[in-house]
């Protein structure tokens, strides 16, 4: 639990359970619990006075004994592809060295006509302020990191640009700042609110959390059996070089995520997206190429491909060419790759990570675009 007490009770950080208990300790019946958490999760008040069916009584002992915590909207910025990305400071006082500090941290929204009846509006999200992990390729692990995003963080995210835009979101990806599963016990009950009837209801298979390979949590998940998409950042298919890139593979080597991505598709009986960022003279050369390959094909997966996005390291993005290469390499080895940064996409990726390129590209981050994809396959594939 993560009440500190009851005076920092925050009403949207929990899930039903966790409200009704709440509710009965202080006196109250059950539904009112329900009544509070349809308020904040599927008419996303955004104040106290909203919740015009409790008691006014009740209300005002809410404002005394709880809060009902908001993220300020720092900013915000327009692509011209209609992409539009906000800055989020939260009201939480983090103690730091040298006094207070915030916890700021970024969403995207991506608008995609798709080939559907119904256009896509998903949301990219931040799971942290900052990563713990140091992803060579990656704008964010070069920010201070201030912390897990709780999980009213990680929903109020999604609910301010809805209040903001008047708009729903139809599909939300964990790929913004942080590793998800450096934070799983909040990502997991924010997907499972999302979820939840009484909040936005959104279908499991339209929330993707990604992973740079964090494999006990991997295993817990298929354990739990959670049914929202899994996509695993590959970025290298070999053990030593993977080291180079992503210093989580040091911790978790290349072969126990291996291992748990096969345990994924067999046990939840669901393909495994992997993520592989191209980045020429790194992982594009041909011995990379037969490595993917006995990947690919040694377990039920689907690869998308993602151009990178920075230029950390003084690395470059891949051209069309090579980027079509590589694909039809791949596919040619009856392998599913998805080229996610090609031209005609509804959204086209260019900008890298949300926290540093944002300004140079002004672009959707490809990897969300990515997830777009996916989505859009998984809807058809379920008509
Ligand atoms: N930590 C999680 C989620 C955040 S990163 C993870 O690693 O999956 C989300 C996706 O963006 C990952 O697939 C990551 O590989 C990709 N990514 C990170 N930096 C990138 C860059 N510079 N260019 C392209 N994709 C990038």
């Amino acid at each position: 639990m993560q009440d500190d007490g009851k005076i920092n009770y925050r009403i949207n950080d929990q899930d039903l359970e966790e409200l009704e208990s709440y509710f009965l300790g202080l006196g109250e019946k059950r539904f009112r619990a329900k009544q509070t958490f349809r308020r904040i999760h599927k008419h996303l008040a955004a104040s106290l006075d909203e919740f015009t069916e409790l008691p006014l009584a009740l209300r005002e002992q809410l404002n005394q004994q709880g809060s009902f915590p908001q993220l300020t909207i720092q900013d915000s910025s327009v692509s011209s592809n209609g992409t539009e990305k906000y800055i989020f400071e939260s009201p939480e006082e983090v103690p730091g060295r040298d006094g207070i500090r915030r916890r700021v941290f970024e969403a995207v929204w991506i608008v995609s006509d798709g080939d559907d009846i119904r256009t896509r509006k998903t949301l990219c999200i931040s799971s942290q302020a900052g990563c713990t992990l140091n992803c060579t390729f990656c704008a964010t692990g070069t920010l201070p990191f201030i912390g897990n995003l709780r999980t009213y963080e990680i929903l109020e995210q999604i609910y301010a640009i809805m209040r903001l835009r008047g708009e729903r979101i139809t599909n939300i990806v964990f790929m913004g700042m942080g590793e998800p599963f450096h934070n799983y016990d909040n990502v997991i009950r924010a997907a499972r609110i999302l979820n939840h009837p009484d909040g936005l209801h959104l279908a499991a298979r339209h929330i993707t959390i990604s992973t740079a390979g964090v494999v006990p949590s991997i295993h817990r998940f298929i354990d739990e059996k959670q049914p929202f998409n899994l996509a695993i950042s590959l970025n290298h298919p070999d053990p030593e070089r993977r080291k180079e890139l992503m210093d989580v593979t040091l911790k978790h080597s290349l072969e126990e995520l291996l291992e748990a991505a096969r345990r994924y598709t067999l046990d939840l009986k669901r393909r495994i997206t992997f993520e592989y960022i191209m980045i020429p003279g790194q992982n594009m050369g041909d011995e990379d190429l037969q490595k993917l390959i006995r990947i690919g094909r040694r377990l039920r997966c689907k690869i998308n491909l993602i151009p990178l996005n920075t230029t950390l390291q003084g690395w470059r993005p891949p051209n069309a060419s090579e980027m079509s290469r590589f694909q039809e390499s791949l596919r040619s080895q009856g392998i599913l790759a998805f080229n996610r940064g090609s031209p005609g996409k509804d959204v086209d990726g260019a900008c890298g990570m949300l926290a540093l390129r944002w300004n140079e590209g002004n672009k959707t981050p490809s990897h969300a675009a990515a997830a777009i994809q996916d989505n859009l396959e998984s809807s058809h594939t379920s008509l």
